[in-house]
């Protein structure tokens, strides 16, 4: 069933400026443009987003049949994630929403605390739910974007002046371009650039996220507990005194499974965690019940190029990091660079995305050096590593190491300078 939104006010055409330049920018430049963007979480309403605010005319592809929920806290930090936010007219707003995570602690199978880990370590400068700020992004853009649920890009072909595009469903359209915001396991970027095996790197572990009653109790703070190979995270974000998150991770070699059968994905994680201890049989209890289940690999993409001809690869598509390596804020910097550029450059997509693809590469990859080691650090392989790991929070948790580790990862947040867009 293919859900279509279309645009309340569609964006008037404008004409293009002949020479736009940083010093004297073009202005709303972009309604010569008709911009197809596949995936509607984070990446491609922060697009849609940024294109109709220059005139561009934006049809949202989503697979799913309506916009996806679920899915943990994320968080931005430093002055670049502030800077796009605010000229996003969003940063308010995400305020509005955040949440608040206090204290992690980690806990013995009894659930008697082990070592603390402080507020200051686990969260940004401000923190929401992805799914919250996925359904902000949404109601800042559906009146000018035309939204299509439950279908799916199935061809594409480029020549010179554009690319015809077929879909699972709906009629077959011509675009001036298209963007893969479709996530870790992008369909365009299989249908543009090659099979995923040439760009995932999978990082030895599987994570799994879901709601499960807050049966602990807990108010805005978190309960971790590890064994071999597998550690369960609980949290409560938001004071929910009913709600709280629950995050599985386990080692593993690679799993070949069917990511559109939530059956069997339930199966393989409950098959990992069988005779867990601590939360276990709660835990397994509401995964069996749970209707927002998030499962992964944690993996992270690393392409060659972002861009091939018309079509760019957006957010997870194009430099994506399971956990920890600041994902949802690369995608929305991302985003923004995308839309600015092809503006500074009138529209002209040559220019833009090569713009784009050197801006953002040493920007994304920054953000993923600090991301590879969330697998063992959750779920260390032996209980002597799991001591060490605890030895290692108690030393962290102390205030000057714990100022050094969030100047570290604020370091890659903020490592892109902005060029002046004229939004
Ligand atoms: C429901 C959900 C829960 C998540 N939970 C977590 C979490 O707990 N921890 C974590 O580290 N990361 C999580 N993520 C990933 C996180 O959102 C991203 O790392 C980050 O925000 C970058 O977002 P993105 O928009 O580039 O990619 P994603 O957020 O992965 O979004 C990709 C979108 O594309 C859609 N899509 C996929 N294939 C197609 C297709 N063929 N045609 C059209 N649309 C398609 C997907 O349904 C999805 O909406 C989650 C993502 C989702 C969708």
């Amino acid at each position: 069933m293919t859900q279509n939104r279309t645009p309340k006010n569609p964006t008037p055409k404008n004409p293009t400026p002949k020479n736009p330049t940083p010093e004297n920018p073009a202005p709303k430049n972009l309604g010569h443009l008709d911009v197809l963007i596949s995936g509607a979480s984070v990446a491609g309403p922060a697009l849609a987003l940024n294109l109709v605010r220059l005139g561009a005319r934006v049809t949202v592809v989503e697979k799913a049949p309506e916009l996806r929920g679920g899915g943990f806290a994320v968080d931005f930090r430093g002055h670049v994630h502030r800077t796009v936010l605010t000229s996003m007219g969003i940063w308010d707003e995400i305020h509005a929403r955040q949440t608040h995570m206090g204290r992690q602690t980690v806990v013995a199978a009894d659930g008697s605390p082990r070592v603390d880990l402080p507020a200051e370590l686990m969260s940004g400068d401000v923190e929401i739910f992805r799914g919250d700020l996925a359904q902000l992004m949404f109601e800042r853009t559906e009146a000018d974007v035309e939204y299509v649920f439950g279908d799916s890009i199935a061809s594409l072909t480029q020549d010179a002046d554009g690319v015809d595009v077929t879909f699972e469903q709906g009629a077959p359209r011509r675009f001036d371009l298209v963007i893969g915001a479709d996530g870790l396991h992008s369909h365009t970027r299989r249908l543009v650039f090659g099979d995923e095996s040439r760009y995932l790197r999978f990082f030895d572990h599987y994570v799994a996220g879901f709601d499960i009653p807050n049966h602990l109790g807990l108010d805005r703070t978190g309960r971790v507990h590890s064994e071999p190979g597998r550690a369960a995270v609980i949290g409560n974000y938001d004071g929910d005194p009913h709600r709280a998150g629950a995050l599985l991770v386990f080692r593993s070699e690679e799993l070949s499974y069917d990511r559109r059968d939530v059956t069997a994905q339930k199966r393989i994680v409950a098959e990992r965690f069988a005779g867990f201890g601590w939360e276990g049989p709660a835990l397994l209890k509401a995964l069996e019940e749970a209707d927002d289940l998030y499962f992964d690999a944690i993996a992270q993409v690393h392409v060659d190029r972002l861009v091939k001809g018309r079509v760019a690869l957006l957010g997870d598509a194009g430099y994506g990091a399971t956990m920890g390596g600041m994902g949802t804020g690369v995608a929305v910097v991302g985003a923004y660079v995308l839309a600015g550029e092809l503006a500074l450059a009138g529209g002209d997509h040559r220019t833009a995305f090569a713009e784009y693809e050197t801006r953002i590469r040493d920007f994304a990859k920054g953000c993923q050096k600090i991301s590879g080691n969330a697998g063992p650090f959750l779920a260390p392989p032996t209980e002597r590593r799991i001591r060490n790991r605890d030895r290692m929070y108690r030393i962290l948790g102390s205030r000057p190491l714990a100022r050094f580790f969030k100047k570290m990862t604020e370091k890659a947040a903020t490592g892109i300078e902005l060029r002046e867009y004229p939004y």
